[in-house]
């Protein structure tokens, strides 16, 4: 921000000026739900421990139970961090490209809890299990401009006006401003305006570097296919 005069003044006031005039800021939630059905009539929920637990359960039935106990409780500290709270990128190209697990993996508290398994007496990864359920999804998501925090507003601000200096001075920094949203209440069904469901997402988690997504259609895309 050196190249603007008198930034320090003149950002939030850019700043507040866009939040008043925009009533939304434009989104995407990466995500492997079972359907989207739960979305279109409830909308976006804040993390919640307890159904996350729930579904960890069910899909490790068969592994003892205290194994499953033990990795719960090594997961306590993020049961209170992350509750309420929903992660949102301003970029869906840099999602797929850079921090695509949730779309491959669904919820990260559920695979940071399948990892605390570890690796099964075979040779099964406990993660990769849950890649069988689920579809891989991306939804887009127009956040209402009062439930973004005002320090997420604030980058907003300073990356359009930065993205805005680059391009007036032909004179790019070649870098990502992709943003991250973290909101901490519920996001209103009727802020979903889309969704798709991705062929390939950049994978870290396996030794295929490329995730292939082969569930292209859901019962809620339109057209049907
Ligand atoms: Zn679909």
């Amino acid at each position: 921000m050196d190249w603007l005069p008198y930034h320090d003044d003149v950002v939030p006031e850019f700043c507040e000026r866009m939040s008043s005039f925009y009533s939304h800021f434009k989104a995407f939630h990466g995500c492997r739900p079972e359907s989207l059905s739960s979305y279109f009539k409830d909308g976006l929920q804040g993390q919640n421990a307890v159904s996350i637990i729930q579904k960890f359960r069910s899909l490790f039935a068969d592994i003892p139970k205290a194994d499953l106990e033990h990795a719960i409780e090594q997961m306590q500290h993020r049961e209170f961090s992350e509750k309420g709270k929903i992660w949102l990128s301003g970029d869906d190209r840099e999602m797929l490209a850079n921090h695509g697990h949730y779309i491959i993996n669904g919820s990260e508290y559920l695979l940071a809890l399948a990892a605390k398994l570890g690796v099964g007496s075979g040779t099964e990864d406990y993660r990769l299990r849950l890649r069988t359920i689920g579809i891989p999804t991306v939804l887009e998501v127009d956040i209402p401009i009062d439930l973004i925090p005002p320090a997420q507003r604030l980058a907003v601000a300073k990356m359009v006006l930065s993205e805005w200096g680059q391009l007036r001075t032909k004179r790019p920094l070649g870098m990502s401003s992709s943003l991250g949203y973290v909101v901490r209440s519920d996001i209103p069904a009727e802020c979903i305006k889309a969704h798709y469901h991705p062929a390939r997402v950049r994978d870290f988690h396996h030794y295929n570097a490329t995730y292939i997504n082969k569930t292209l259609h859901c019962e809620f895309c339109h057209p049907a296919p």
